[in-house]
C-alpha cells in the first residue's frame, strides 16, 4: 500500500490568479511583462519586504533585478531601447509588482513617470517642428541614461502648499541662464531620496506673473552642487519609499536636463489626465495580495503558519465573499480605466478615471481591513505580510495630486458643471 501524501497535491492548493483577471485578454508582450514581474515578485521582492520596511530603507537590491531584467526602460519606447509598453501595460506590470512589495512598485512609479511623460504622452503633445526636435535629442540623452547606464529617475513635486494639488504655480523656481537654469526650492515627501541618479522635478519658470502654464519639467543630478537631502523618514507606511525633503540652493541645471520643452507640461496635464493614475496600479496590487493572503490564511496554506483551516466557519465564507467582490469591482474598474487611457480623453473617460482612482485607493484599504478582521490576531504579527500591506495601503488615498478627497471633489464639481459653466450668483 502506497504512503498518503503529506501535503496536497499542488493543483488543491489556492493558486494566486493573474492581476489581470483573464489573460486571454492580455497582448503577448502583456504577457510577458506579467510573467516577469510575477517571478520578480515572488522570488526576490516579496521575501525581501519585511526587512526593507522594518528598517524604512530603499530597496536597492530590487533595482538590480528591475534593471537586469530591464523593467527600468519599460516604458521606453522600442526604437530607444525599451519595451515600448503602452499605458494599460505598464499599470498591469505595475500592479503585479505591487503586489510582493508595495515601496517597490510606488517608487518604480515615480521612475517610469519621467519616461511615460516624456515618451508616449508627450508623443501625443502639439509641438512645434522646433521643439519635437528639441524633445527628441534631450529625451534620447535619458533614455540612454535608462537603458544602458540602468539610471533611476525620481518625481518630487510635492512641496507642502496648494502646487501638488493643481491649484498654484510650483514655488520651486527655475531662473534662466546662459545654458540652463538656475533652480531654487524644496520638494518634500520626495520618493527615492538619496536614492535616485536624477531627481525629475517640477517648478515654475521664474519670470514676472508666471502662472501654472509655466510649469517645467527638469532633471537634476543628485549629486549637482546644492543639492540636499534633509529630514528623517519614520512613517506609518510605504517605508521603503523612503520619501526625505530636497533642498536645492542656486542648482545649476543644464538645458539638456529639461525633459520636456517649456510650456507643455501644463497640455500634458491638461489632455492627458491619466498621466496623475499612475500611482493606484501599486494599490490594485495591495487589493489583489490581501485577498490571496486570507484565502491562504483560511485554508491553511501560508508560508511558515502551522497548516490550521479556518475556512469551515460561515462568517470567514461571507466575509471572504465581500472581500472577492469589492476585489472584483476593483479589479474591473482599474482594468477598464487602464485600457480607456488616451489623450483627450471625452468626459465620461475623465470621470471614470477619477472614479476608479479613488475606488482602488480606498479599496485597498478596505480589503487590506477585511482581511485583518477575518484572518484574526495571528495574522498582524509583523513576521507575516498582512499588517504591512495594512499601513501600506493606508497611504494610497493621501497622494496628491489625486488624493481620495480631491478626486470626489472634482467628480462632484464636473458631474454637475460643464466645462465653463458657472452659477449667475452665488447660492450660498
Ligand atoms: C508614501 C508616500 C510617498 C510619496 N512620494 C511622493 C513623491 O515621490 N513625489 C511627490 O511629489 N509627492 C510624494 N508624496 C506626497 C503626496 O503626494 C502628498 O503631497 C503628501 O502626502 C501631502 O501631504 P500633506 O499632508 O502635506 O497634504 P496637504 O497639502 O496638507 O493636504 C491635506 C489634504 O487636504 C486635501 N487638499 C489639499 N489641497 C487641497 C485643495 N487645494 N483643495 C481641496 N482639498 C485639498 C487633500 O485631500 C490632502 O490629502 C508621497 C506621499 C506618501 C505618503
Amino acid at each position: 500500500m502506497s504512503a498518503l501524501p503529506v501535503s496536497p497535491p499542488p493543483a488543491a492548493r489556492y493558486l494566486p490568479p493573474s492581476i489581470a483577471g483573464d489573460y486571454t485578454e492580455l497582448t503577448p508582450k502583456q504577457t510577458e511583462l506579467l510573467a516577469i514581474a510575477a517571478r520578480l515578485g515572488r522570488e526576490k521582492f516579496a521575501p525581501r519586504a519585511q526587512q526593507i520596511d522594518r528598517d524604512a530603507v530603499f530597496p536597492f537590491e530590487n533595482y538590480a533585478d528591475l534593471r537586469e531584467a530591464g523593467l527600468l526602460g519599460i516604458c521606453v519606447p522600442e526604437e530607444h531601447g525599451g519595451w515600448g509598453a503602452d499605458f494599460a501595460t505598464y499599470v498591469m506590470t505595475a500592479a503585479e509588482i505591487g503586489r510582493h512589495c508595495g515601496a517597490t512598485a510606488l517608487t518604480l512609479n515615480m521612475h517610469v513617470s519621467s519616461t511615460m511623460w516624456t515618451g508616449f504622452i508627450a508623443d501625443d503633445l502639439d509641438m512645434t517642428p522646433e521643439q519635437r526636435a528639441n524633445h527628441e535629442a534631450h529625451r534620447k540623452v535619458h533614455y540612454e541614461r535608462v537603458v544602458k547606464q540602468g539610471k533611476v529617475y525620481s518625481q518630487p513635486f510635492s512641496e507642502g502648499g496648494a502646487a501638488a494639488a493643481g491649484k498654484a504655480p510650483f514655488g520651486t523656481l527655475a531662473r534662466k541662464v546662459e545654458g540652463g537654469y538656475i533652480v531654487n526650492g524644496k520638494k518634500i515627501f520626495a520618493s527615492l531620496a538619496g536614492a535616485a541618479d536624477y531627481y525629475g522635478i517640477l517648478c515654475t519658470l521664474d519670470k514676472p506673473g508666471a502662472t501654472q502654464r509655466d510649469s517645467l519639467y527638469l532633471a537634476v543630478d543628485k549629486n549637482g552642487e546644492g543639492v540636499s537631502v534633509t529630514g528623517d523618514w519614520d512613517p506609518l507606511g510605504m517605508r521603503g519609499t523612503v520619501s526625505r525633503t530636497l533642498i536645492f540652493k542656486d542648482v545649476f541645471v543644464p538645458e539638456i536636463e529639461r525633459l520636456i520643452p517649456e510650456g507643455l507640461y501644463a497640455q500634458a496635464a491638461l489632455r492627458w489626465p491619466h498621466m496623475f493614475a499612475t500611482l493606484s496600479p501599486t494599490y490594485m496590487g495591495i487589493c489583489q495580495a490581501a485577498y490571496d493572503f486570507t484565502v491562504q490564511y483560511l485554508r491553511g496554506e501560508v508560508p511558515g503558519t502551522p497548516p490550521v483551516k479556518r475556512r469551515m466557519y460561515p462568517t470567514k465564507q461571507i466575509a471572504v465573499a465581500e472581500m472577492k467582490v469589492r476585489l472584483e469591482q476593483t479589479r474591473a474598474i482599474f482594468l477598464q480605466n487602464a485600457r480607456a487611457a488616451r489623450v483627450d480623453p471625452s468626459k465620461e473617460i475623465r470621470l471614470g478615471l477619477y472614479a476608479a482612482h479613488y475606488t482602488i485607493m480606498e479599496n485597498a484599504n478596505e480589503i487590506c481591513r477585511l482581511a485583518v478582521r477575518t484572518c484574526g490576531g495571528q495574522s498582524m504579527l509583523k513576521t507575516l505580510p498582512l499588517e504591512r500591506m495594512y499601513r501600506d495601503s493606508r497611504c494610497g488615498s493621501l497622494m496628491l495630486p489625486w488624493t481620495a478627497e480631491l478626486c470626489i471633489d472634482r467628480l462632484g464639481r464636473e458631474c454637475l458643471y460643464e466645462a465653463g459653466e458657472q452659477d449667475e450668483q452665488a447660492v450660498l
